[in-house]
């Protein structure tokens, strides 16, 4: 008896009928792109959902991110987590500017405020943190360190949909969030993102920045990019988002059953337990320390041998990547937290879709591996 393969994730989609009908109104309308009718309904209804009152969408985080830099003008060293995916610092090279890595904090794995300090020099312009399988980062402590040497903070919040934090979304934190709605996210528009911004007057900045640059007819104002998102992408947005409570709530279900579940296996330690309000649980990571019977890569082996595909993120670091591994911050010596996290983490498959039956089956593996 084989069961289909299991994946890390599996994108949810809206009811067909719901995006057909508004496939119709584009048919009929003709406008295709261009902040037309639907992503500006799309955008009124996120900023609703999400809690902010500024939203730029974009066609994905990695533009996103780009843009968000380039409004800030950042073109010196930005502080940012090895641990994470390898968009992060790609974002930065094409904003013109330079990845100085800083460890992270062995509980949230996180960037640590602290550890942030101890990488600023006179190049400094900016933190570009991340909010790792929609954990928050110490927003307060970021904040703190930033102030302190003038440099803007800007959250790469591709994992954070609808994370919350003291009742207010953890996109309002910061100079900028950058949201993703790739198809692998909590939220998906097939590709997609999102700039959080914290007034009118920056978000219409963003847009123009997103539009070419241009003003009017006869007006281009700077060297924009084309980071446009189109009525299709916004359509399946528009149509998925009265799903997302329930979809978030299912995870938070996954999520505890296998907290419970695994609570008391030796050597083993979820990094984000359940019973935070307000977390997403994108991804149920699992560290795999020394008092566990196998090797983190040899459960991950063990998995696949069963079609189940967990995943190994963050594995490698991004500072042990060809195009940044000769940075002075990517030395081995001076990321220990992350790279014990990347040796170890393994994230095990969670979507609102999860069958019972296949959960149990990845538990039953992970509780006894041989
Ligand atoms: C997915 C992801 C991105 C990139 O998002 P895209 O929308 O695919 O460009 C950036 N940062 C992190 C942390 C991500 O997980």
């Amino acid at each position: 008896m084989t069961r289909p393969p299991v994946y890390v994730t599996r994108p949810i989609l809206p009811p067909l009928e719901d995006v057909y009908s508004l496939l119709q109104e584009i048919w009929q309308t003709r406008i295709l792109s261009n902040g037309g009718p639907i992503l500006q309904r799309f955008e009124a209804a996120l900023g609703q959902y999400l809690g902010v009152d500024h939203i730029s969408m974009v066609g994905n985080a990695s533009m996103g991110l780009v843009l968000a830099l380039r409004h800030h003008g950042i073109t010196g060293e930005v502080i940012t987590p090895a641990f994470s995916f390898v968009a992060t610092s790609h974002a930065i090279r094409w904003a013109g500017a330079e990845p100085v890595f800083a460890d992270i904090d062995p509980v949230t794995l996180n960037l640590d405020p602290v550890e942030v300090e101890k990488r600023i020099t006179s190049r400094t312009q900016a933190i570009l943190a991340v909010h790792c399988y929609g954990t928050p980062c110490d927003t307060a402590g970021l904040q703190r360190v930033a102030d302190r040497h003038g440099l803007r903070l800007i959250y790469d919040a591709a994992h954070a949909f609808g994370v919350r934090e003291n009742g207010r979304s953890i996109c309002t934190s910061g100079d900028l969030s950058v949201l993703s709605f790739h198809a692998t996210k909590v939220f998906n528009t097939f590709e997609g993102g999102a700039i959080i911004s914290p007034d009118r007057e920056t978000k219409l900045a963003i847009d123009r920045l997103g539009n070419y640059g241009i003003v009017d007819e006869t007006t281009v104002l700077e060297t924009g990019l084309n980071t446009k998102m189109s009525e299709l992408n916004a359509a399946v947005g528009l149509a998925l988002l009265p799903q997302m409570d329930s979809a978030i709530a299912t995870r938070a279900r996954l999520a505890n059953h296998y907290s419970d579940a695994l609570g008391d296996v030796p050597g083993l330690r979820a990094v984000c337990p359940p019973g935070r309000a307000g977390h997403n649980y994108y991804h149920f990571p699992i560290l795999v320390g020394d008092g566990y019977p196998i090797s983190r890569d040899a459960l991950y082996e063990r998995l696949r041998q069963d079609g189940l595909f967990a995943r190994r993120y963050f594995y490698p670091l991004i500072s042990d990547l060809p195009m940044y591994r000769d940075l002075p911050s990517a030395a081995p010596s001076m990321l220990p937290v992350a790279r014990r996290a990347a040796n170890q983490v393994l994230c095990l498959p969670i979507f609102p879709d999860l069958d019972p039956v296949d959960q149990e089956r990845i538990i039953g593996i992970v509780r006894q591996p041989c």
